[in-house]
């Protein structure tokens, strides 16, 4: 069996007992795609020949000393500086699963970061995820996973900075900043920023007042809004729209949370709705503006045809199950796409600059928030939508190109550091190191 269709349990205790405990694949200067073992040879090829891959400058692989668990850390482009993005905790069918979701994630987080005009580079964090619900809730085995993830960042030597993702919370980013000085989203208690999810609302919100003007429908006020997902973001965009004079109908999963927040909103310009979880006619709802803030994929061959709305603009990351051929029949069916990596981008712009401390109202993070600034959420929507009008093409891979031209800038004091890090750690023997 090739190794990439194994579980991720199976290959940890198969290169344990193989004395393999880390590999990497490496794309030099002159484009070779490189891997520390031999037995990357056939995958390197595979992933050469994919879509996903965009020769990532390097995937680096740590197996656990006491689990069956691996270590992943992705690092897409560094020009604009050290890849930065969330680790994920999550469970995969095999290995390939794992490693393609790295792959893809890490290549958004340079979208994202790149289009939000930070100077970071992307990459993202995977840490394969046992089976066993006790174990993962277990406070001693996360403490003992993320502590060691933290020693397999610190490996790294800076190339790649972690912080908060999908089954991780705050607690988790305490275990690995015991380890190691390269992340970011913090504990509160010790210098981090705390929660980013009201920061990211507001972005969405500002994301859909750019909709609003790129279609000259003005302002808010009076919209009927569709929020899918009433969660940490969903919520506080609920509370952002009503507050703008916005009617809203939201849904969750959650029957309990929906009659909770029935009593909290009683008197509001609110319905809340409670779907099962395969449940998706909240998205063919009529609307003004669509807010899918739950999960991702939501948007595809089966959902676009029977939506009812002018603008979709949500939190959720990779709302398009196929980002080409999905953005494409969005446009077709005349709604306007916000990208979420677009609007989006204030969890990562509230966390990523942690190092360089609080100021009241700072002004590097308010901008983002601003209708002028040129990066500013508002301003970086209207000119992707213009893009994509003027150049015939839809909104998803205008705001793509945009991004890839923007994350080769190199930064202005550090250079491609990133890269010069990760040829450091060829030079080092990284793989062969402990
Ligand atoms: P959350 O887990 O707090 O909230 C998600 C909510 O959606 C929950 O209440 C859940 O019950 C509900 N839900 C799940 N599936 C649903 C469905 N099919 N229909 C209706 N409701 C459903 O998550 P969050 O932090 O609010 O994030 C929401 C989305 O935004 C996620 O996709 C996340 O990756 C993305 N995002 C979040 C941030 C952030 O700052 N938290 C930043 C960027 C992107």
């Amino acid at each position: 069996m090739q190794f990439t269709q194994m579980t991720t349990s199976a290959l940890a205790q198969s290169l344990k007992a193989q004395g393999i405990k880390r590999f990497y694949v490496m794309t030099l200067e002159n484009g070779e795609v490189i891997g520390s073992h031999p037995f990357l040879s056939e995958w390197i090829e595979t992933l050469k020949a994919g879509h996903d891959f965009e020769s990532h400058e390097g995937l680096f692989f740590e197996i656990s000393d006491q689990y069956d668990v691996i270590h992943g850390a992705f690092v897409h482009r560094t020009c604009r500086g050290q890849a930065q993005g969330g680790t994920r905790f999550w469970q995969y069918p095999t290995f390939q699963d794992f490693a393609l979701d790295g792959i893809r994630l890490s290549k958004g987080m340079t979208h994202k970061n790149a289009l939000a005009g930070l100077w970071w580079g992307g990459g993202k964090g995977v840490i394969s995820r046992p089976a066993d619900q006790t174990l993962i809730q277990n406070q001693a085995f996360r403490k003992e996973i993320f502590a060691e993830y933290g020693r397999f960042i610190s490996s790294l030597q800076g190339c790649y900075i972690t912080a908060e993702d999908v089954g991780t919370n705050t607690d988790d980013m305490g275990f690995i900043f015991s380890e190691t000085r390269f992340i970011t989203c913090i504990p509160p208690k010790v210098g981090g920023s705390g929660n980013p999810s009201s920061a990211t609302a507001m972005g969405v919100v500002k994301g859909m007042q750019a909709g609003l003007a790129h279609l000259q429908l003005g302002s808010l006020s009076g919209k009927k809004v569709v929020v899918q997902g009433v969660g940490n973001v969903g919520k506080v965009i609920v509370d952002l729209v009503l507050a703008q004079g916005a009617q809203v109908i939201a849904s969750d999963i959650s029957e309990s949370k929906c009659q909770a927040l029935r009593d909290e909103y009683q008197g509001k310009a609110i319905t809340f709705r409670y779907t099962p979880i395969d449940d998706f006619s909240i998205l063919y709802e009529p609307c003004d503006i669509l807010c899918p803030a739950a999960t991702g994929a939501v948007l595809n061959e089966k959902t676009i045809p029977l939506l009812n709305t002018k603008l979709v603009c949500g939190a959720a990351n990779n709302q398009l199950k196929n980002p080409k051929q999905d953005g494409q029949l969005l446009a077709d069916r005349q709604i306007t796409y916000l990208p979420d990596f677009l609007v989006n981008r204030m969890g990562i712009v509230n966390c990523c600059n942690e190092q360089y401390g609080y100021v009241d109202q700072d002004p590097s993070f308010l901008r983002h928030l601003s209708d002028e600034w040129e990066y500013s959420v508002y301003q970086t929507s209207l000119d992707v939508l213009r893009r994509a009008k003027d150049e015939n093409t839809h909104p998803h891979l205008a705001a793509v190109a945009l991004a890839d031209e923007r994350s080769r800038l190199l930064h202005p004091i550090w250079g491609h550091r990133g890269i010069a890090i990760i040829r450091t750690l060829k030079l080092k023997n990284w793989a062969l190191m402990n």
